[in-house]
């Protein structure tokens, strides 16, 4: 049987997973758990340490330890600052793990570490490394020279929040315009929301039920069965991301650019139309060795490289 090397946690607004990995990066077991267990921060690190414990138990210690978190970190301090999707901040979850466990633990942002993640699972990356995350939100994580590239306040990659339309729609960060409210899967949702409200999108209308937010999926299923505002609202996702990734694609000439998260999953057409959009509209020397390619990771890309985190502390 293969050796536990390291762990990587990955803390999600509704799920957190961990993962056993070996000393190739290949998984042996893995667990998760609902984020909101009862009994705030005390019940969820309860519920965390005992699945990392069962984990290891019989076997050997893990090396390290990777978090992943869907919030702002401090990597220095190993604490969790703010999380408006999380039901707990400003915790030092770093010297909580450890202290339960006994291994060393390390803290990334999710989004950070799902790229780290990505880049680890190729096997010759070329860099600059560049992975979009288009979910709920919308996120990027940088890698040069084999490290996250975080900038001076730590909060480089926050491309969801690169305006694409300078009077548009208001965004969750209460600028307008930005990437993520046209192209994140809760803007996607605002929008066919609102067509639904307003009696646009009948066919739409009779996929979701009451105050539900239409998601990405089926907002594609509707345009696929020829409801063209739902087809519009996805046509604009396109644009949008397509606009920010050659603003992006022009500043850092990546030699890899990632594209993934739940609404390419959903809706794959618009990591092509993207892609496009970048091939032809950034500077033919930006694009000349540039490869665009899918997450290979999916829904365990935070995981697995909060997991290659801990094994090379490439973090700091
Ligand atoms: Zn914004």
């Amino acid at each position: 049987m293969k050796k536990l090397n390291t762990i990587g946690i990955d803390i999600g607004g509704s799920k957190t997973a961990a993962l056993f990995v070996g000393a190739d990066g290949e998984i042996l077991a893995e667990n998760s758990f609902p984020t909101d267990s009862e009994g705030g921060y005390e019940g969820f690190l309860k519920r965390l340490t005992s699945v990392i414990i069962e984990g290891i138990v019989g076997g050997p210690s893990p090396a390290g330890i990777g978090v992943a978190a869907a919030a702002q970190v401090s990597r220095t301090d190993g604490k969790i600052i703010d999380a408006p999707n999380l039901l707990f901040s400003n915790v030092p979850i770093c010297a909580d793990i450890e202290k339960a466990v006994g291994a060393q633990a390390c803290l990334e942002n999710d989004v950070n570490a799902a790229a780290f993640g990505e880049y680890s699972a190729r096997k010759d990356p070329r860099e600059p490394f560049l992975a979009i995350f288009v979910g709920t939100g919308v996120g990027a994580g940088i890698i040069i020279e084999g490290r996250i590239f975080h900038g001076s306040s730590g909060y480089a990659g926050e491309i969801g929040h690169v305006p694409v339309e300078p009077l548009g729609a208001v965004c969750g960060c209460g600028a307008r315009g930005c990437l993520e409210a046209y192209a994140g899967g809760a803007g996607i949702g605002r929008r066919a929301a609102a067509a639904v409200r307003y009696g646009r999108a009948p066919l739409l209308a009779g996929m979701v039920s009451g105050d539900e937010l239409p998601s990405a999926d089926k907002v594609a299923a509707a345009a696929s069965e020829g409801c063209s505002v739902s087809a519009g609202i996805l046509t604009d996702a396109a644009k949008a991301l397509g606009v920010a990734l050659v603003s992006a694609v022009n500043l850092f000439a990546p030699g890899t650019l990632v594209l993934g998260g739940g609404v390419v999953d959903a809706y794959p057409r618009l990591a092509e139309l993207a892609a496009d959009y970048v091939k032809n509209g950034a500077l033919p020397l930006a694009v000349a060795d540039l490869v665009v390619e899918r997450s290979l990771l999916g829904a365990r890309a935070a995981a697995l490289g909060a997991a290659r985190l801990a094994a090379s502390d490439k973090s700091a």
